[in-house]
C-alpha cells in the first residue's frame, strides 16, 4: 500500500498545542516552527546549566591521580573534554526518559544543575580519560569476587 495516501477527510490533522494556529507535525504535539523553537530555547537553557555545572565543580578534571593515566593532579581543563562522575552512582536519576524509554541527555545539565543544591551531591569533575579509567577499574572490582581462593587474575587492558 502506498503511503502517499492523504488522510481521509474526516481525521483532520491535530493543531500544535502551542501556537494552536498551525497543524502539528506527524505524530508530535507542535507544529515544526514552534519545535523548532523550542529546541533553540532548551538548548541554551542547557549551555547555561552546563556553564554552571562546571564552574562551580572547579572547572577541571579532580582525579587525583596515582593510580591513573597521569601522576599527579589531571591538568585536562578543556571544558568539551569534561564530563560529570556521579559519586552515589545514581547517574540514571539524571537522565530522563523520552516516550519511546530511551534515556535522553536533553535535560541532562540542568539535572545535575537542581543536584548540585542538595548536599551531600556526590557529583565531581573528571575528564573523559579518568572518567574511562575509573570506570572501568570499578567495573573490574565489581565483577571480581573477593576470596582468598581466587587466583590473581591476569592484567587485563
Ligand atoms: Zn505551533
Ligand atoms: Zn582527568
Ligand atoms: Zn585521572
Amino acid at each position: 500500500m502506498p503511503d502517499s495516501l492523504p488522510l481521509p477527510f474526516f481525521h483532520p490533522r491535530p493543531r500544535c498545542t502551542d501556537c494552536r494556529r498551525r497543524p502539528a507535525a506527524p505524530n508530535r504535539r507542535l507544529c515544526t516552527r514552534c519545535l523548532a523553537r523550542t529546541r533553540t530555547s532548551s538548548t541554551r537553557a542547557e549551555q547555561r546549566a552546563r556553564h554552571h555545572v562546571l564552574s562551580f565543580l572547579g572547572g577541571q578534571c579532580s582525579c587525583p591521580g596515582d593510580p591513573c593515566w597521569h601522576s599527579g593532579p589531571c591538568p585536562v581543563d578543556c571544558w568539551d573534554a569534561l564530563t560529570v562522575d556521579h559519586q552515589h552512582h545514581n547517574g540514571h536519576l539524571d537522565r530522563p526518559r523520552n516516550p519511546h524509554g530511551k534515556r535522553t541527555t536533553r535535560r541532562i545539565w540542568r539535572n545535575y544543575h537542581r543536584r548540585l543544591k542538595t548536599p551531600n551531591h556526590g557529583l565531581r569533575i573528571l575528564c573523559a580519560s579518568c572518567h574511562h579509567v575509573i570506570t572501568r577499574r570499578t567495573l573490574r572490582t565489581k565483577n571480581t569476587p573477593i576470596s582468598p581462593t581466587t587466583p590473581p587474575s591476569p592484567p587485563s587492558r
